[in-house]
């Protein structure tokens, strides 16, 4: 169901006034976590006034570590909807279990499946049947047809508004968190008709090469970028390292629409 010999031209996801595989390329950014409502509005505000239309935050966080900050959960997620609701932003946040989908629903306007995830097959059959837009982020040592046959069991489960996203995969390499594995870009496009993305953040793991990452996904074909935006990054609950502060962040964008990619 999701190659380009099932259905040949692409697939057009519109959620709210966002497009996603359209004619222009998309931008979803925000913090790594939801931390208070404060956070939130401040980041979201700066980013809408940038012309991001995708607002993201976990509230659900799949930490590597059980002592580590695990998300706000429900309240995280009335955070979010007050915040994407006031601002004028399309939301989007991670669920990780089917028992989530129908609060998460009343909340978010995108359901993000993570990397670790990627092949929860029980929770990809719940979002299939669950109707909402779902982003499906690429698996950490996920081959891109374990990615491509996740995404199946989603529009098998009767559910064809299905984002894919790279956000790198584990190699031996360490300068980086993950190795942005850029050749998923064209051949996803190849294989299928969904939308593709790049997570420049996870990817990278580090924010002084974030521009290039983004420059390169657009060179390769993506529908659009992820990338984390925090309005103090250095008392982040989470991801401190790779998350933009406004200014960064303000840098990195006027560098990507001006860099005759970004359309
Ligand atoms: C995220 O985007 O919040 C996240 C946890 O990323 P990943 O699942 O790609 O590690
Ligand atoms: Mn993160």
């Amino acid at each position: 169901l999701v190659s380009r010999s099932h259905k040949s031209e692409d697939t057009i996801i519109r959620v709210k006034h966002a497009e996603f595989g359209g004619t222009s390329h998309v931008t979803i950014a925000g913090p790594c976590s939801i931390e208070s409502r404060e956070q939130l509005l401040t980041v979201a505000a700066a980013l809408k006034n940038a012309g991001v239309t995708v607002l993201r935050g976990g509230a659900f966080k799949p930490r590597t570590s059980p002592y580590e900050f695990q998300g706000l959960g429900v309240e995280g997620l009335k955070i979010m909807k007050e915040a994407a609701d006031e601002i004028g932003m399309v939301s989007i946040s991670e669920i990780m279990s089917p028992s989530q989908i129908d609060t998460a629903a009343r909340y978010v306007d995108i359901f993000q499946i993570g990397a670790r995830n990627m092949q929860n097959f029980e929770l990809l059959k719940a979002v299939g049947q669950s109707g909402k837009p779902v982003l499906l982020k690429r698996g950490l040592s996920a081959t891109l047809e374990e990615f491509i046959l996740a995404a199946e069991y989603i529009l098998y489960n009767g559910n064809n508004q299905v984002m894919l996203i790279e956000r790198g995969i584990r190699t031996f390499e360490k300068w980086t968190r993950n190795t942005l594995d850029i050749s998923a870009v064209p051949l996803l496009k190849q294989e299928t008709h969904l939308p593709v993305l790049v997570d420049v953040s996870h990817s990278a793991g580090r924010k002084d090469i974030l521009l290039s990452c983004a420059k390169a996904a657009l060179a390769a074909g993506a529908d659009g970028i992820m990338v984390e935006v925090h309005p103090n990054p250095q008392a982040a609950l989470s991801d401190a390292k790779q998350q933009l502060n406004i200014d960064e962040f303000d840098t990195f964008w006027k560098g990507l629409r001006h860099s005759g990619l970004f359309k």
